[in-house]
C-alpha cells in the first residue's frame, strides 16, 4: 500500500478547473517530485493535498484511508500528516528561530515548551541552523530562513512533507545550503513530494518524476527516464527548454 495514493483528483479556482484527474503514489520514504512549465498545476496539487485548494473530485489516500477534505476535522487530520513549506518562508519576525520551530507544538498540541524546544534543537540541528537558535529572523539570510521555515514545518512530525519551490526566491548562492537540507531530510528517510525547478536536484533526490502540463498528468517515471527519454513531445519540449 502506497503511504500516500493521489486518485484523479479535480480542482478549480472559482469556475477555472485548474487539475484534470491527477493520479500518483508516494511510497514510504521516497521523494517524488513534480515538474512542468509554470501554470502547469504544480502548486495546485500541494495545496488541495493539505485543503487549501477545494478536491472538487477524486480521493486521496494516506495509508489507505481516504481523506474527507468535506470535514473540517479531516482536512485537519491530514494536515496532521503532511506540512508544507512556501517560496515564501514567512517566519514570525517578531520571535527567535527557535520559538519559530516551538511554537506550534506548544500552542496547537500544548506539549510542554522544554520537550518541545529540546526536538526542535534537533531539528535546527538537521537543517544546520541550531547554531542560530536565538538569532531573529532580520538576522539571517534568505537560506537560512527557508532552512528554519523546513524545521518549522517538521516540527508537528508531519509524515509527509511537501515543497513548494522552496529556493526559488532565494539568491542563487543561497539554494545550495537549503537544498543541503533537503538532501539530508531524504537521507534521514522523510517522505517527500517536492516542485522545483533545480533539475540537477530533482534528479539526484528522486525516485520518481512525475510531468504535469495544463493541469494534467503527462508522464512519470524514474528521473532517467523523464529526463532523458521522455515518452511524450510536451515532457521532450520542456526539458529541451530547462535542461
Ligand atoms: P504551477 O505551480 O505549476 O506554476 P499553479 O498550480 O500555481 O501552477 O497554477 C495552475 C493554474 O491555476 C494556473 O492557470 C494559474 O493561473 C491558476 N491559479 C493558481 N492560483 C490561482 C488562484 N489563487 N486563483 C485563480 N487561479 C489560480
Ligand atoms: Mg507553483
Amino acid at each position: 500500500m502506497p503511504h500516500l495514493a493521489v486518485n484523479e483528483i479535480h480542482a478549480n479556482y472559482g469556475k477555472m478547473a485548474v487539475l484534470h484527474g491527477i493520479s500518483f503514489d508516494v511510497d514510504r520514504g521516497e521523494v517524488v517530485s513534480l515538474v512542468g512549465p509554470s501554470g502547469s498545476g504544480k502548486s495546485t496539487v500541494l495545496r488541495a493535498l493539505v485543503g487549501l485548494t477545494p478536491v472538487t473530485s477524486g480521493s486521496v489516500e494516506v495509508d489507505g484511508t481516504c481523506i474527507d477534505y468535506s470535514a473540517a476535522r479531516a482536512v485537519k487530520a491530514a494536515r496532521d500528516r503532511m506540512a508544507i513549506v512556501f517560496q515564501q518562508y514567512n517566519l514570525f519576525q517578531n520571535m527567535n528561530v527557535l520559538r519559530n520551530v516551538a511554537l506550534a507544538p506548544t500552542k496547537v498540541k500544548g506539549r510542554k515548551r522544554k520537550e518541545v524546544e529540546e526536538e526542535a534543537m534537533e531539528l535546527l540541528a538537521l537543517v544546520g541552523m541550531d547554531h542560530k537558535a536565538h538569532a531573529y529572523p532580520d538576522e539571517l539570510s534568505g537560506g537560512q530562513q527557508q532552512r528554519v521555515a523546513i524545521a518549522r514545518a517538521l516540527a508537528l512530525k508531519p509524515e509527509i512533507l511537501l515543497l513548494d519551490e522552496v529556493t526559488s526566491a532565494l539568491d542563487p548562492e543561497l539554494v545550495n545550503e537549503v537544498l543541503d537540507a533537503i538532501r539530508r531530510l531524504a537521507g534521514e528517510g522523510m517522505t517527500m513530494l517536492l516542485v522545483s525547478h533545480e533539475m540537477a536536484f530533482v534528479r539526484e533526490v528522486s525516485s520518481k518524476v512525475v510531468f504535469m502540463d495544463q493541469g494534467k498528468l503527462v508522464e512519470s517515471g524514474p528521473p532517467s527516464q523523464i529526463f532523458d527519454n521522455p515518452d511524450s513531445d510536451r515532457a521532450r519540449d520542456f526539458f529541451g527548454k530547462v535542461l
